[in-house]
């Protein structure tokens, strides 16, 4: 992060630079062999716990280390730079369902996973995604009926990350039928629950570093006190946790970024060609010059949202903006590290065609483009 980040604390600029040392000793190195095999190297969550950083932004009250925000955002950042498939098995785990145990859970289920799981000794997972359901999440058809004391879960999850690996999951469900987004709950289910399995394993372009699976429960029952928040209002209450997560997008599209633009000047730096390197040419120059402008932009942008969300100040709009702007810049950004590379970045083992297949998902997931469009568009009362 440059100079300029003048509004980053002193603590913030130490949390940057540790992170930093851990992501070259830990993360880098196992990047590539993650994304070839395909395998969530669990061992970094693990270290992360035992270091305290999956507390980063949870009250210490429930085992987390306290911090802002804009602290998370930068290990989003530093993470998603060594490798944004580790980093968002990471997130999943911590800033989706740990949130969702940390706001809705009770004393008792916070105890049995919250703490160990912000130690790293649990694997948390959020399944919300169906087949049939993906923007619209009124389209869930997985349910939880009553019965006696429990709920009964039946359906089906798709593309859940950590879902081969989770100890537990936060599961979106309908609890009444037919009314859609008002219908729906949000529940804990352990993984060695009778009725929940892992379906299969799902392969995938990018982020392969981070684990995925098809899961189905099948008369899956959970006790009464697995509902997490009201029941009928899962909707709203995952969008308190979700809006986070554009923002956390947002870091991590700034941080594969990063990666790109620092790659790229490495390369054209070195990179000789007509008797010059190729970063003397004008048009490479200026290229490289936009991606790092962009870049800057992209992470105020990021900045801006994580620090009204740490005011408390609205930031829907905030968040929106900057995982819209930061995804489709690096987007941008990755194509021209691969294009200034040339053959060289297009080879299997540059990091910089993995940063290519990385990018995209940050553009669909967590609200689309066109969702984020949207919900600014409304904002502006259109
Ligand atoms: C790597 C990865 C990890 C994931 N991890 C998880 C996870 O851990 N848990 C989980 O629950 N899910 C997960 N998902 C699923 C993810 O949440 C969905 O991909 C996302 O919600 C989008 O849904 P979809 O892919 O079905 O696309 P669709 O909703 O089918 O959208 C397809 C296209 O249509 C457009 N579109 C949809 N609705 C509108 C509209 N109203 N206006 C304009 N355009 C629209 C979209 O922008 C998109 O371009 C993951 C997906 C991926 C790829």
């Amino acid at each position: 992060m440059a100079e300029a980040d003048f509004y980053l604390s002193e603590e913030q600029r130490s949390l940057q630079s540790t992170l930093r040392d851990f992501v070259a000793a830990e993360v880098e190195p196992l990047a590539q062999g993650a994304d070839d095999d395909e395998r969530f190297p669990v061992q970094v969550l693990r270290k992360l716990g035992g270091l305290g950083y999956l507390g980063l932004r949870f009250p210490v009250e429930v085992g987390g280390a306290g911090g802002s925000n804009l602290d998370y955002a930068v290990m989003c950042e530093e993470m998603a730079r060594g490798s944004a498939g580790i980093a968002l098995g990471v997130y999943v785990h911590t800033a989706l369902a740990c949130s969702a145990l940390t706001e809705f859970a009770s004393d008792d289920l916070r105890e049995r996973w919250l703490a160990p799981a912000l130690r790293g000794e649990a694997i948390g997972g959020w399944a919300f995604a169906e087949a049939g359901a993906g923007s619209d999440a009124a389209s869930i058809t997985t349910s939880a009926a009553v019965d006696g004391d429990d709920y009964v879960l039946n359906g089906a999850k798709m593309y859940i990350t950590n879902g081969t690996i989770a100890d537990f999951l936060v599961v979106v469900a309908s609890t009444t039928p037919g009314q859609g987004l008002k219908g729906l709950s949000l529940f804990l289910v352990e993984a060695d629950r009778p009725g929940f399995k892992v379906a299969r394993p799902l392969s995938k372009l990018g982020v392969r570093a981070s684990e995925m699976a098809e899961l189905v429960f099948e008369d899956c029952r959970v006790p009464r006190e697995n509902l997490l928040g009201r029941e009928d209002k899962g909707f709203l209450d995952a969008l308190r946790v979700l809006v986070f997560g554009r923002i956390a997008s947002a870091a991590f599209a700034v941080g594969i970024s990063r990666a790109a633009l620092e790659a790229t000047v490495e390369h054209v730096r070195e990179r000789r060609q007509f008797g010059v390197s190729v970063g003397s040419f004008q048009a490479v120059r200026f290229g490289v010059a936009d991606m790092a402008m962009q870049i800057e932009a992209a992470r105020l942008l990021c900045h801006r949202a994580a620090i009204a969300a740490d005011r408390g100040l609205p930031h829907g709009r905030e968040a929106s903006m900057a995982k819209l702007f930061a995804t489709e810049t690096c987007t941008r950004v990755v194509e021209r590290a691969l294009h200034y590379h040339g053959a060289t970045g297009f080879m299997s083992d540059s990091p910089v065609q993995r940063y290519y297949r990385d990018c995209k998902v940050f553009e669909f997931g967590e609200g689309s483009s066109e969702l984020q469009r949207e919900m600014i568009a409304r904002e502006l009362g259109l």
